[in-house]
Formats: structure tokens, sequence, C-alpha cells
């Protein structure tokens, strides 16, 4: 999938939106993304899959892991073309584990799956999760990178596209200074 097709079915399903929002943060922006609106739709959610798993195949995983609940869909939808396991770590007093029985093996080679790294903390604790099970983490996929350091994962990301979101406080926000309106999109993923 070309970076025009995966911003398309991300339009289409409102996914990302052009103007001038005023984030959960405080801070304003010229775009708003909420993966969860075009992971809604199954059959965009399994192109989206099928064109990370095209992307990692090489990487022979075992098994992916995502991070609940933003890396969930997506997960399952690589897990589905690499026709591996997907399992996914959620918080428990704080931190990210593994609970419901899901158990990765020291022989597993492990893909991180995640929708959109902002800055890739989760990722890096997601890695860590998994790495603490003794498995070996080979890579870590998205379908959105928004400008993370990917030097700091210590593993290669791949992602369909890099696209940096900036944010602004609202007294340097160049759009506010235009005299544009500020809406507030819905909940901030
Ligand atoms: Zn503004």
């Amino acid at each position: 999938m070309t970076d025009k097709e995966v911003l398309d079915l991300f339009r289409q399903s409102g996914a990302l939106l052009e103007g001038h929002f005023r984030l959960s943060s405080g801070l304003h922006s010229d775009r708003y993304l909420q993966s969860a609106l075009v992971l809604q739709h199954p059959d965009f959610a399994e192109q989206l899959g099928r064109a990370l798993a095209k992307r990692t195949a090489h990487l022979q995983a075992t098994a992916v892991l995502s991070p609940a609940l933003g890396g969930i869909v997506i997960g399952q939808e690589v897990g589905r073309a690499l026709q591996v396991r997907a399992l996914f770590a959620e918080r428990q007093d704080g931190s990210l584990t593994l609970r419901r029985g899901f158990r990765l093996e020291r022989s597993d080679r492990v893909l991180i799956v995640e929708d959109v790294i902002t800055t890739g903390g989760s990722t890096r604790e997601t890695i860590a999760v998994a790495e603490a099970t003794g498995a070996r983490v080979l890579g870590a996929a998205a379908i959105i990178d928004r400008g993370s350091d990917a030097s700091r994962l210590n593993v290669p990301l791949q992602s369909l596209v890099r696209m940096e979101v900036p944010a602004y406080p609202p007294e340097s926000c160049p759009l506010c200074a235009q005299g544009l309106a500020v809406v507030k999109p819905g909940s901030r993923a």
C-alpha cells in the first residue's frame, strides 16, 4: 500500500481530520488522528494488517505482541496475515503485563505491532514485556509513525506512513494567529 492509499482509508473513515483542533493535552494541531475509526472497518483493518505483514514477513516472527487497547485490532490482523499467534499486553497497576494465560517461549520470535507510534514509549515497554519472557524481539511495526526516534527502540521499525503532526501551545499556534476557530475532537487515543 502506498502512503496515499493508507491515508485515503483514514480520511474515508474520519480517522484523520484536517483543520484546527484542541487536543486533550491542551495543545493545538492542524490534524487529528483516531486510528480506532479506520480499524472499526474489518476490511480496512485487514488491508492494513496485510500491508504490515508484507513488510515484516522476512523477520519470520512466530508471534505478534501488541499493547492494549490501541494495538489489539491491528495486531490481530497482522497475526492473521503472517499466520502466527496475536497476543496483547495490558496495564495492571500501571505496568504492561501478559495476562489471561498468554505465554511466550524462549524460542519465540516476536514482532511488536501498534496502530500509531508517537514517542515510542509504549513500544519500548511492550518490547520489555516480551524480552522478560526470554523470547527474542525482532522488530516493531505500526500503521503510522508520528515521528518516533526509531534508534531508541533497538529493533527495526516498519511503518506504512510516517507523518509528523505538529502541536502548538495556543499562544504560539499559527492557526489561532490566522483567526481560525478551534474545535475539540472526540476523546484522544
Ligand atoms: Zn490554535
